[in-house]
């Protein structure tokens, strides 16, 4: 039988955002063959959103994989600090701080990083032709899939990486609303940097994501070398921009934080789109997906949806493609919905806050995740994933066989949130 590899002879990637960055890279990467074609595709007068700075332990040896440089150069090279976990600051109840470290604790570690950096990082490792259009339409053919790029003739592709980032609206018959979650907004500030470089190795001081409740909803702090990121997440139908914004000096101000660069107002989705992957167009980053960022579920989500993609479609028969693109597309938006509940969850027992926000975020918006995540509504059982982990965790004891169980992500990640939260 003749591997996908062997037919998958032209492929693009659209977008130049982290997404399609680590696509283009990873094709370079994997493919087997090496008289194959990769077009990246994107348009240089739209913005990425350059917003993805905290991420997961997977993503050091990802990135170790996909440059061949040292972990040391890599963490330089991304202006980075090493994140062993989120540090909440007010949540739950009783409210109080905990960290969610990365296990094993203290060893583990993910990076803050800087989004520029890493797609830059990433094109040094990539060998495609680049193409700077605006892509019009992507249409489904006989194996394979046609680009129209403005100006251009259109194009046939094998495989087509989609990374155009958020889509323009939410519709029910092709996308799944997260409506449990209670934000919907970002206001982005940068800062100057609270861990420095020393001398010519990477800082190996421990860093943490913090994640402080605030009356509007709640604020991360990363530390890059270059800068601080501050962002405060919020509900724009529930809060004004201008009290947001108030709360965000009054936070900075109480921090000493001296001075800060405004650098965006983001509204955003919560929602993943039914059909990831169809044998031939594969949504990935944020036009596949998005939550906001609690976790920092979305860098880590389109290391899996590529991962998933590009390996069955290398090294699975070709005559499998159709069967397999429903297999790793249900197991994508499944996978994906777990990270949401995990995320939407944090909210359930309110912060030390008792404001209009998190009333809301805890007795309207959290309630809703039953029906939201019914089987017969996103057609998975996550519900029933996520029911067993709360089950288990409220067992006296839980026996060795169960610590390795996880929903999106381990046991014991939703045991230190559990505790943290008061639950
Ligand atoms: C407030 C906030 C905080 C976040 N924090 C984190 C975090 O800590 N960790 C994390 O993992 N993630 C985080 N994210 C998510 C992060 O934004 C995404 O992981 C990342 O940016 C992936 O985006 P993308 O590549 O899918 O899309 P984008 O960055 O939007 O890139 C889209 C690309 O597509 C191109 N494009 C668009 N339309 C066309 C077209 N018609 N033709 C050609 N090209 C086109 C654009 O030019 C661009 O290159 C955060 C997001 C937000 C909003």
């Amino acid at each position: 039988m003749e591997l996908g590899s062997k037919s998958l002879r032209k492929v693009a990637v659209i977008g130049r955002g982290t997404a399609g960055s680590l696509a283009a890279a990873s094709v370079t990467r994997l493919h087997p063959e090496s008289d194959y074609e990769l077009h990246h595709i994107y348009d240089s007068r739209i913005p990425v959103i350059g917003v993805g700075e905290g991420s997961w332990p997977s993503l050091v040896h990802e990135l170790r994989r996909l440059t061949d440089l040292p972990h040391e150069t890599i963490q330089r090279r991304l202006k980075g600090t090493r994140k062993y976990g989120v540090a909440f600051e007010g949540w739950g109840a009783p409210a109080g701080d905990f960290t969610h470290f990365f296990l094993p604790q203290r060893v583990s570690y993910g990076y803050h990083l800087s989004a520029d950096l890493l797609a830059d990082l990433l094109h040094e490792s990539t060998r495609a032709r680049h193409i700077d259009a605006k892509v019009l339409d992507i249409t489904r053919v006989e194996g394979g899939a046609l680009v129209e790029c403005e100006g251009m003739a259109p194009e046939r592709y094998d495989l087509v990486f989609d990374a155009r980032g958020f889509p323009r609206e939410l519709h029910p018959d092709r996308h799944i609303e997260m409506s449990f979650i209670p934000t919907n907004s970002a206001v982005i500030r940068r800062c100057p940097a609270i861990v420095e470089e020393e001398g010519e190795g990477p800082v190996q001081q421990h860093t943490y994501t913090r994640a402080v409740a605030r009356p509007h909803g709640w604020i991360f702090v990363i530390p890059l070398t270059i800068h601080t990121s501050y962002g405060y997440i919020f509900n724009r139908h529930v809060s004004g921009l201008a009290e947001v914004e108030a709360d965000f000096d009054a936070f900075l101000e109480a921090g000493s934080v001296p001075q800060w660069e405004q650098r965006a107002v983001i509204p955003f989705p919560n929602f993943v789109h039914r059909r990831m992957y169809d044998g031939a167009v594969a949504r990935i980053g944020n036009a596949a997906a998005f939550m906001e960022p609690l976790e920092a579920t979305a860098i880590v989500s389109a290391q899996l949806q590529i991962g998933m993609v590009l390996r069955t479609r290398l090294h699975r028969p070709a005559k499998y493609v159709e069967r397999d693109a429903a297999t790793v597309s249900r197991f994508l938006v499944d996978n994906v919905l777990r990270y949401g509940l995990f995320v939407g969850w944090h909210y359930s027992r309110g912060s030390r806050h008792d404001s209009e926000f998190w009333r809301y975020a805890r007795d309207r918006a959290w309630p809703r995740y039953r029906q939201t995540a019914d089987p017969e509504a996103v057609g998975c059982d996550v519900l029933r994933k996520f029911d067993d982990m709360i089950e288990l965790l409220n067992r006296p004891v839980i026996d060795k066989a169960d610590w390795i169980r996880m929903c999106g992500v381990p046991l014991t990640s939703y045991a230190q949130i559990s505790r943290g939260l008061g639950c």
